[in-house]
């Protein structure tokens, strides 16, 4: 039996297939879901036996669930919005979670200029509402959220482990990050048991390890952006790596004609207007997730040459424009194994975010 599931992230389809249950080599495949982070969690993993494979995957969510607990910028009571109430107060001591995480977001911060940054929080507020009450964010209240704007006003003490946020009313977002973290994590926790052949995706931010037995790699696909819904078009192989897309989302607000993305320019405050999907695949979790917010943020011309001086890192854009979708990929993704296409039958599963 053919297994397979199609994930649906902003208007571009990834999905997966794998050999289904008899996988041989005595190892069997179980599938889970959970929710977390406002998504479902998927995780498909190999093992020997059923009480293996449970007793894994909750270690695995319970992971997950911890780091919700320490990123999450909705419960008031998580780590991040503990430390972000202390705002322009004294340095506070954080969690090892909490200071890697911030560690990667300021180095995705530096190599894109600016483009991501998780300070981006008061911003972000006021797109949520705009995008409630489809009208742009009164300009005056914009340019005090984008006062409380940068990475440069967060100090981090590696050696001390801790974080001092310079301001009073500044917010860290960790959306853009903390799914292909989780994901990773996810991963690395199942490593951790003896399972090293599985699959975990947080909606789109999807991380593999091992491929499964028999196989050269998970099979994941990129449906194009012109039609989300019909077959994926690219079909690649990947095995110990992760894949994330961001881009034009349900989260968007149409003002005056102007389609917003839920995605911000730190510098303007503004919604970017590019309608593109940006796929990144990355070595880790983290660096995938980041750095697809950060190639769409930047735009296409200056996302690239990024996507190229990160290690392992390959990228696939697409992007509507005036006569038509045009697609651009790294040097990288071209040379990442296809699968066989005979693997694109009907998708079994749908998950959507
Ligand atoms: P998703 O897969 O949930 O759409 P993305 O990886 O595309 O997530 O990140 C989008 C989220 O990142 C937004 O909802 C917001 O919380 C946050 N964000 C928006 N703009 C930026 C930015 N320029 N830098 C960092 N984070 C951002
Ligand atoms: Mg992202």
């Amino acid at each position: 039996m053919m297994a397979s599931a199609t994930i649906w992230v902003l208007g571009l389809t990834l999905s997966w297939f794998d050999p289904g249950d008899e996988a041989g080599g005595g190892l069997k495949r179980f599938e889970f879901a959970e929710t977390h982070m406002g998504s479902e969690f998927k995780i498909v993993l190999y093992s020997v036996d059923e009480p293996t494979a449970r007793r894994a995957s909750r270690s695995a969510y319970g992971r997950i669930a911890a780091l919700d607990a320490a990123f999450s910028d909705y419960q008031p009571d998580s780590e991040l919005m503990r430390l972000c109430d202390r705002a322009g107060g004294p340095p506070i001591r954080v969690s090892d979670d909490l200071l890697d995480i911030l560690q990667r977001s300021r180095a995705m911060y530096e190599k894109s200029a600016g483009a991501f940054d998780v300070t981006v929080g008061p911003v972000v507020r006021l797109w949520r509402r705009a995008r409630r009450d489809r009208k742009m964010p009164a300009p005056d209240l914009l340019e005090r959220a984008r006062a409380l704007v940068s990475t440069d006003l967060m100090v981090i003490d590696p050696k001390a482990k801790t974080v001092q946020l310079r301001k009073p009313g500044m917010k860290l977002d960790l959306g853009a990050i903390a799914k292909g973290y989780a994901s990773q994590a996810a991963v690395d926790t199942l490593r951790g048991l003896g399972i090293g052949r599985a699959l975990v995706a947080g909606a789109g931010d999807i991380v593999v390890s091992g491929p499964p037995p028999g196989r050269d790699g998970w099979v994941i696909g990129i449906a194009p952006l012109e039609a989300p819904n019909a077959p994926p078009s690219t079909w690649l192989s990947l095995h110990d790596a992760a894949v994330s897309t961001a881009g034009d989302s349900e989260r968007y607000v149409v003002i005056d004609g102007r389609r917003y993305s839920h995605i911000v320019d730190p510098r303007t405050g503004l919604g970017i207007v590019d309608r593109s999907s940006v796929t990144v695949v990355a070595r880790d979790g983290a660096t995938a997730d980041a750095l697809d917010t950060a190639v769409y943020a930047m735009g296409t011309e200056r996302g690239l040459p990024l996507v190229e001086s990160i290690e392992g890192a390959a990228a696939h854009i697409a992007r509507a424009t005036a006569s038509g979708i045009t697609v651009l990929e790294s040097r990288r993704f071209r040379s990442i194994p296809r699968a066989d296409p005979a693997h694109s039958g009907e998708p079994s599963a749908h998950l959507k975010p």
